[in-house]
């Protein structure tokens, strides 16, 4: 049965972890997350963008293969099905298709509208135990199309949201969405320290975690960070794998050209990504 990501989130604050978001696109990346969480013993987010659902032919359809998969497959450890990025009438969609957490981005909204929002989507959610993250400021980088500049979070205006009483908070600290650019400055740990400082216990999210070295990931740990997003590190890992068996022609051997046959390396490449993460968040054996 899919959990809020309240519990497994506040466990990973207190233990001085974090739980990883990995961002799914079909059933062949649904699997490989939910088989690689069970086989590590650990808590998972299946993160969920509005393209992606879309993609996937809507939340319904999504929630229906994770459910059967978690049952069929005897996944038993903790699994969260969360909105990435939400709008409000994309959050308000999941809320009734059956997911069990929900992201409201507010961010590109003046902090009045985002307040007002925010508190509206945790009334809606809280009302069928869905866990809420809210974001402030904006994340640099590129999701779904919309490109930002790795900006730093308020901590006033976090703490603004944090109070209302959100489950998680994302907020800005120098991290970027896809692959970083080389002369990245890397992530902002006093704007970090000064973000936690006011918001007390409330778990922080950093998006972004692609490419982000192991170092700053676990000081970021250290200071409060207790969800991490991973999305297009999968993606090339899935990428690269393909094309490793499209190149040495295995599609043209025998029935290579099986579906089942073609994705598998890349189905490989995903759940050894997922499982390097779940080491370096410190998730294994947390379930
Ligand atoms: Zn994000």
């Amino acid at each position: 049965m899919l959990v809020s990501a309240k519990e497994m989130l506040n466990k990973a604050l207190e233990g001085k972890y974090a739980v990883g978001q990995f961002n799914i696109n079909n059933l062949e990346w649904t699997k490989a997350v939910l088989l690689t969480a069970q086989e590590n013993n650990s808590p998972v987010i299946l993160g969920v963008s509005e393209g992606a659902g879309k993609y996937m032919g809507g939340y319904k359809t999504i929630v229906g293969m994770v459910n059967g998969m978690m049952e069929e497959l005897n996944i038993t450890v903790p699994v969260s099905l969360h909105l990435d990025h939400g709008s409000y009438e994309g959050a308000l969609k999941v809320i009734e298709a059956g997911f069990s957490s929900v992201m409201f981005d507010g961010s590109h909204y003046a902090i009045d509208e985002n307040i007002k929002k925010t508190t509206q989507i945790i009334k809606i959610a809280e009302e069928k135990g869905l866990s809420v993250e809210a974001e402030v400021g904006s994340i640099g980088g590129e999701e779904d199309g919309v490109v930002g500049n790795g900006e730093i979070a308020d901590a006033a205006e976090c703490q603004l949201i944090a109070n209302l009483g959100v489950t998680m908070l994302a907020a800005g600290i120098g991290n970027i969405h896809g692959k970083y650019p080389e002369n990245w400055k890397g992530l902002d740990f006093t704007a970090l320290a000064a973000i936690k400082a006011v918001t007390g216990d409330v778990p922080l999210v950093l998006h972004g975690g692609t490419g982000i070295p192991e170092s700053m990931i676990k000081e970021a740990i250290s200071l409060g960070v207790a969800k991490i997003n991973v999305n297009t590190e999968l993606q090339l890992a899935f990428a690269e794998s393909t094309r490793k068996y499209v190149e040495a022609g295995k599609d043209l051997q025998g029935k290579g050209f099986d579906p089942r046959k073609l994705l598998a390396p890349g189905f490989a490449a995903i759940k050894a990504a997922v499982k390097e993460k779940m080491e370096l968040f410190g998730s294994v054996n947390k379930a």
